[in-house]
């Protein structure tokens, strides 16, 4: 029987280091503020928004909420973030994303300076991270790091073994467990024998957007099993993209769906926007 990696947990302790810190930097006269900024009205993304405001809420940082019209332009949301660029209030620029299909993703990114690049999306972030330089990490995959090391779970020397090549979640795991000393393998839709290639893994992290697609037959006996997936299943249950029931007796260590990997999203966001502040 596998031990539970809680996310639950790890992340209130993350969030409650941060609090207190959040704190110290207010009693020196320090204020943290973070910009959240959603284009249109998609219910996913207004959940998300406001999980993202709670957070805020909770460890001390102010959060300046942009809630834009579907319609706003392109020019109409750059200008924005030029304008919070140069705002000395504001540490941390989180645009939630997909933004409505007239605006280009890319350049939305681009346009949010580096220093305020909390997501870890900008190229300038990505491009550090890949050459061991300071610099924002994308959240998800920066978060996976803490469940590991906060589990006492060794990186070092290990088989580490990464499926799918986001740019949000795959490429920066892989370059994450290549900076802790893993030895990385990245794998995708076109990679051949699948199942062999996971079964090398000490550390399988499944990052495909595929529920349950990963049983008992692509897992080592003993490995560490990271369940990045998030769906609600025909129940309206939340599942991952790991089939937990078939996987979790022979692994030694799984993170569960919910309360694994999904909560220290949120953790790492708070966690940038501090050291956003600190820069
Ligand atoms: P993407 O759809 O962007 O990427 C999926 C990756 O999986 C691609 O690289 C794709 O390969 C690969 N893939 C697809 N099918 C297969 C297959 N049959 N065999 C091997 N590889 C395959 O997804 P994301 O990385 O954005 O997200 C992955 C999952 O994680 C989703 O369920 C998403 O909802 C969840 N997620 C959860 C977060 C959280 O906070 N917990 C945050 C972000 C995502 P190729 O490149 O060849 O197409």
């Amino acid at each position: 029987m596998a031990t539970l990696i809680d996310g639950k947990r790890i992340s209130q302790e993350i969030k409650d280091e941060l609090k207190e810190k959040v704190s110290a930097l207010k009693e020196q006269g320090k204020e943290i503020g973070m910009a959240v900024i959603q284009v249109g009205n998609d219910p996913a993304s207004t959940v998300y928004v406001g999980n993202k405001k709670k957070a805020c809420a909770y460890i001390g940082i102010r959060s300046e909420s942009y809630e834009l019209p579907e319609e706003t332009t392109e020019e109409e949301l750059i200008e924005l973030i030029e304008k919070l660029n140069q705002d000395d209030r504001i540490h941390g620029i989180l645009v939630q994303l997909p933004v409505p299909k007239h605006i280009n993703e890319d350049k939305v990114i681009k346009a949010i300076s580096p220093n305020k690049d909390v997501d870890g999306f900008h190229p300038q972030s990505v491009g550090a991270l890949s050459i061991g330089q300071k610099g924002f990490v994308s959240c998800t995959p920066a978060g996976i790091i803490q469940l590991l090391k906060r589990s006492n779970i060794e990186i070092e020397g290990k088989e580490c073994v990464v499926i799918g090549r986001s740019n949000i979640v795959g490429k920066p795991m892989a370059l994450l467990l290549l900076r802790e000393n893993g030895t990385v393998t990245v794998t995708h839709s076109k990679t051949k024998n699948l199942k062999e290639v996971c079964k090398r893994a000490d550390i399988l992290v499944v990052a495909i957007g595929k529920p349950k697609m990963i049983d008992a037959s692509y897992v080592k006996e003993g490995a560490v099993v990271i369940d990045v997936g998030i769906h609600r299943n025909e129940n309206n249950k939340l599942c991952g993209d790991v089939d937990f029931e078939s996987v979790e007796p022979i692994a030694s260590a799984i993170t569960p769906v919910p309360g694994g990997v999904g909560p220290m999203t949120i953790a790492m966001l708070m966690n940038n926007c501090v050291e956003a502040a600190l820069m």
